[in-house]
């Protein structure tokens, strides 16, 4: 639906005279071109999506050269998301846009989870968590707020006593996460921190591209002691062991993706230790949460090998 709408949008623009050459009379030319993906996510790392643009497999490329040196078919480029885009009018005629805003800027949030009012909100930065979840969400739907999870897969998760953390890219990266997609899922007091972690590392592993060990086996192992966390098996020493591969994964990964694939682990054991201590020694998953998959595949080759783009 939003590549068909984005489609239109542009056809509409290049009819109207927005697009093209000599845009209204002047001697400036610009047009838009739409590509469409094989639909993995780790085709929106940088350099995954210029293999993509140029019919390869979804894959990241090591870096140096950087895509400001050598992107696109080897040309100088630089790599925007839509919001940054969206931003720039903000930028260059802040006056017409920011009349009584907050000079910070705002920031779109998808507020989902346990929450009475799901939904995206626009919200200036700065706003606390606290006021986000219980105020325009209007409050958790079960009980009090267990945590809350910030930025997607390789996003954050922070317990309640955290939520009078600021939605701001400074707070949230001394949290050692980042505002990233804007979604922020709320658990409740019966969700369980493990199996919300255990559920976005797989996703991740899903879409690891496999060009590095650190991710495509490291993400594996992260999911087995996720399993055994969650089944009772795991000692107070797995804890330790999980957390330091969580930091290894990080800490060598390739790009983004893997670096951030163990976010959710590393800060529930920081800030929700004792939801992941309340599972050991053979007690199990107290809200009876975790669940092993039982569909873990090897490698998502389907999806990251730009046959789209081949076919055409
Ligand atoms: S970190 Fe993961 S997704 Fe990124 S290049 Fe390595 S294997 Fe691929």
């Amino acid at each position: 639906l939003g590549l068909a709408r984005a489609g239109r949008a542009v056809v509409q623009a290049r009819r109207q005279g927005y697009l093209g050459r000599e845009i209204f009379g002047t001697a400036f030319d610009f047009d838009i071109e739409i590509c469409e993906s094989a639909g993995a996510s780790i085709g929106g790392e940088e350099t995954s999506l210029l293999n993509v643009l140029q019919g390869r497999r979804g894959a990241a490329r090591p870096r140096p050269p950087f895509p400001a040196v050598s992107g696109l078919w080897g040309r100088p480029t630089l790599i925007h998301s839509l919001e940054t885009l969206a931003n720039i009018p903000l930028l260059v005629r802040p006056e017409e846009h920011s009349a009584g805003a907050n000079p910070a800027g705002t920031k779109v949030v998808c507020v989902s989870g346990a929450v009475s009012i799901p939904g995206v909100a626009e919200v200036p930065l700065g706003t606390p968590l606290s006021e986000v979840i219980n105020g325009i969400a209007g409050g958790c739907t079960d009980g009090e707020a267990l945590a809350a999870h910030l930025g997607g897969p390789g996003g954050v998760t922070l317990a309640r006593d955290r939520f009078h953390t600021t939605v701001d890219f400074g707070s949230l990266r001394s949290l050692g996460g980042d505002l990233g997609t804007g979604s922020l899922l709320v658990l409740g007091t019966s969700s369980c921190p493990v199996a919300l972690a255990r559920f976005l590392v797989d996703f991740c592993a899903e879409e690891s591209c496999g060009t590095c060990p650190p991710c495509r086996i490291g993400t594996r192992v992260i999911l087995d002691l996720l399993d055994r966390v969650g089944s009772g098996e795991a000692e107070a020493a797995d804890l330790d062991r999980l957390e330091r591969l969580c930091q290894h994964v990080r800490r060598t990964s390739l790009c983004e993706l893997g670096r951030r694939t163990s976010s959710s682990v590393i800060t529930g054991l920081e800030y929700l230790r004792s939801s992941y201590e309340s599972h050991l020694s053979g007690r199990g998953c107290p809200t009876g949460s975790c669940r092993p998959s039982d569909d873990r595949r090897a490698c998502r080759i389907e999806s990251t090998s730009g046959m789209v783009e081949l076919s055409r």
